[in-house]
């Protein structure tokens, strides 16, 4: 099944990946096209196999589903663009602070810290 070649890529990796970068892997190791990468990861999303997360740069990035991935952002680095996700504060227990207090409800957030990255901090240093 195709759909679990996309799986295993999702599940061999710790990132986020985009359906192109997703695609790229799959397709070395079976006979797919891109728009059947996407349908099968709307398909996985709808089941909530997968977490699809659309950043600010608009790409959406594709993850296997967890109990931790809705606590999950992101720190972006503005110089190499990586991503990185943190869990340091607990983004399910303030949208259910907010949905609580504001009667607002929530089916989505995307929450994005840009900065420059440890690694990168220090290149610039030298
Ligand atoms: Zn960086």
């Amino acid at each position: 099944m195709k759909k679990d070649f996309i799986f295993d890529v999702l599940k061999n990796t710790p990132n986020s990946l985009t359906a192109e970068e997703i695609y790229n892997d799959v397709s070395q190791k079976v006979k797919i096209n891109l728009s059947t990468v996407y349908r099968t990861l709307n398909n996985l999303v709808e089941k909530e196999i997968v977490t699809k997360v659309v950043r600010q740069d608009k790409i959406a990035y594709y993850e296997l589903a967890d109990e931790n991935s809705n606590n999950k952002y992101y720190m972006i680095c503005d110089v190499c663009n990586n991503a990185f996700p943190t869990d340091i504060l607990d983004v399910n227990k303030l949208t259910r602070k907010i949905k609580r207090e504001t009667g607002f409800n929530i089916t989505s957030q995307t929450l994005e810290f840009h900065g420059i990255c440890p690694e990168c901090t220090k290149k610039s240093k030298i």
